[in-house]
């Protein structure tokens, strides 16, 4: 699924592409711009602010919680299909797509003690960055089996 986020809900970003959603974040649009944005670009524009889906409900929906996982839960609610990503597999800081490369590839750029439990890497060629599935994968993975259910419990 394809997502427009504002600064009223930047935790959630995050965890939209966590579950390996593409995402756009934003702090410095207008309304009126993420409104055009959302619409050209075909995503779903998430925010607190209720003026948003005030203007037009067809693209924008409000966030009715505060909270990150009741938002999650919202969100997860509405559009059902937002369980159907592959979780970890997009780049947290820019939201490109990862590539699944192997695990000899990252070198020295890695701990050994990392290359030695991991069967493969995920790799932002847009941040040049190595993802693994550490111990904060793992609190993300609980973290997402308590809000949607047992989907989550295993990683990918
Ligand atoms: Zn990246």
């Amino acid at each position: 699924m394809r997502f427009l986020v504002d600064s009223t809900a930047g935790k959630l970003s995050r965890w939209l592409r966590i579950l390996g959603h593409d995402v756009e974040y934003t702090s410095s649009l207008s309304p009126g711009e993420m409104l055009q944005l959302a619409r050209r670009e075909k995503r779903i524009l998430l925010s607190r602010n209720r003026s948003l889906a005030a203007r037009d409900s067809s693209v924008a929906t409000t966030l009715e919680a505060d909270g990150l996982e009741d938002q999650l839960y919202q969100v997860g609610h509405q559009f059902p299909a937002l369980e159907r990503a592959v979780p970890f597999s997009r780049c947290l800081i820019c939201n490109r797509v990862l590539e699944t490369v192997p695990k000899e590839r990252p070198g020295n750029r890695v701990p050994q003690y990392v290359c030695q439990t991991q069967e493969s890497f995920g790799y932002c060629a847009g941040c040049d960055k190595y993802y693994w599935k550490a111990t904060h994968w793992e609190g993300m993975r609980a973290r997402l089996e308590r809000i949607f259910g047992p989907r989550f419990s295993e990683l990918p």
